[in-house]
């Protein structure tokens, strides 16, 4: 199929080449001319594992091409994928006018029957503006259909995400576009769920919504465990392996962040507000997400006592391992809170430093997990990237200044950690027993 992908970004480029991978011809543009040009020279702006590697061969055998020139992927392709920002206005409702604006572009090049497909995420009825936007434009007889497809990879494991879906949403108003998606999918065997472009636009924001309101549940759940001395990691397999509830998203942590589950979270809490509904459980779960990262500081304040001129280590700036992106990472706010509190801050990630010096400033950029442990008074793990696990605590302790380490991630075992002279915390573990 003839496929065009409108925003080369984490959602578009992974879909523009895994729908390249699996034999169809896609032209990615963006209207970042450096993108564009980065990726004509085979250069990916982001990391996402796998990736570049599967750009590179599928360009190479000739499926996959990159043009900032939006009429040329249009006019070339039968299925356009809207793959642009929704970010969040000032007030939380998503900001709709990257998807306009690709709609109006749609209006202008439209001269055959394409299907629009929504793959950002997007408020409830955006579907039906993006067929007025196309309609005033270009009159009821345009030919067109609009569906949407919302996406539910996870970035660090984009592309297996992609290609081995626990589900694949669509929805349509017309058998042409029902017939058109089911068969672009068919080669992922994957589940279908077909429905209607209303049903499909809210199946994306309650799956985001549904997956922070988890980790809020759980993250409650280990300031009780705090408070009486349990541990909360034993707590959630005692929950989660029931299977009506499930093991997964019931880590305790120090919250969740990201481009997503924040902004999507925002725009479903206001549009079910514009629609006279108000989603309380919701503003909650957005509530404990807000304090929980704050508990990292409290618990140095409790082990280092006063903190202005202390030294923090932080290891992890990614909102999640295995990728550079650090939106909305808890990572940035926990930096900032100890930076107002007179702490000096020194900071390691595998992946994001570059992204990370775009926004932090006033931190000393280390090396490695070591470079920042010398001569701090305390390490955080802030993200879970897996060279963090198999750290070398012997070598650790005598690089810090005081031997505290505060576990964002219950990535550490306490009574390790304690049996080794640390003076360790981590969130909502019994470590009073250790
Ligand atoms: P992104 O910021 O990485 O990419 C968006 C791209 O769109 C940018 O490169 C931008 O330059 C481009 N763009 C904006 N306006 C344009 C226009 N008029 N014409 C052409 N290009 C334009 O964003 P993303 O993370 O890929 O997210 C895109 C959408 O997918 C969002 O709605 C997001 O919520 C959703 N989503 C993201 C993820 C994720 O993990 N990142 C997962 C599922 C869904």
């Amino acid at each position: 199929m003839k496929i065009s992908i409108i925003g080369s970004g984490y959602v578009g480029l992974v879909t523009g080449t895994c729908f390249a991978d699996l034999g169809n011809n896609v032209i990615c543009t963006d209207n970042d001319p450096a993108k564009i040009e980065a990726l004509k020279k085979g250069k990916v702006t982001m990391y996402e594992p796998g990736l570049e590697e599967l750009i590179s061969r599928n360009k190479k055998e000739g499926r996959l091409k990159f043009t900032g020139n939006i009429k040329e992927a249009i006019t070339k392709s039968d299925i356009i994928f809207i793959c642009v920002g929704t970010p969040s206005r000032d007030n939380g409702e998503a900001d709709l006018t990257y998807i306009e604006n690709v709609a109006r572009s749609i209006a202008a090049y439209l001269d055959s029957y394409k299907l629009i497909v929504e793959k950002s995420t997007v408020p409830v009825e955006t579907g039906e503006r993006i067929k007025e936007v196309i309609r005033s434009e270009k009159g009821e007889r345009a030919k067109f259909d609009v569906a949407s497809n919302p996406e539910f990879l996870k970035e660090g494991s984009a592309i297996d995400d992609f290609l081995h879906p626990d589900r694949v949403v669509i929805g349509v108003e017309s058998d042409k576009a029902k017939m058109i998606l089911i068969e672009l999918y068919k080669p992922l065997n994957a589940p279908l769920v077909v429905t209607d472009i209303k049903g499909a636009e809210i199946i994306k924001h309650a799956s985001n919504s549904f997956l922070a309101t988890k980790i809020s549940f759980v993250n409650a759940l280990s300031a009780i465990c705090e408070r009486v001395g349990a541990d909360v990691v034993e707590v959630s397999r005692g929950i989660g392996m029931d299977k009506r509830i499930g093991m997964s998203f019931l880590n305790a942590g120090v919250g969740y962040g990201g481009s997503c589950f924040p902004k999507d979270i925002d725009a479903f809490i206001h549009i079910c507000e514009k629609l006279g509904y108000d989603f309380g459980l919701l503003r909650e779960v957005k509530k404990i997400n807000a304090q929980q990262k704050l508990t990292v500081i409290k618990k140095a304040e409790g082990l280092l006592w006063n903190l202005p001129k202390k030294t923090i280590g932080v290891l992890g700036l990614s909102f999640k391992p295995n990728t550079d992106d650090i939106r909305q990472a808890p990572s940035v706010e926990i930096i900032r809170e100890f930076q107002e509190r007179g702490c000096l801050v020194k900071v390691y990630d595998p992946k994001a430093m570059p992204k990370a010096r775009e926004v932090l400033s006033k931190v000393t950029f280390c090396k490695n997990a070591y470079d920042v442990a010398r001569g701090a008074d305390c390490l955080i793990v802030v993200t879970e990237w897996n060279e963090f696990k198999e750290l070398d605590f012997v070598k650790i302790k005598k690089l810090l200044k005081q031997p505290v380490i505060i576990d964002g991630r219950n990535i550490y075992d306490p009574r390790l950690m304690q049996k080794m002279g640390f003076r360790y915390a981590a969130v909502g573990r019994n470590i009073r027993k250790a």
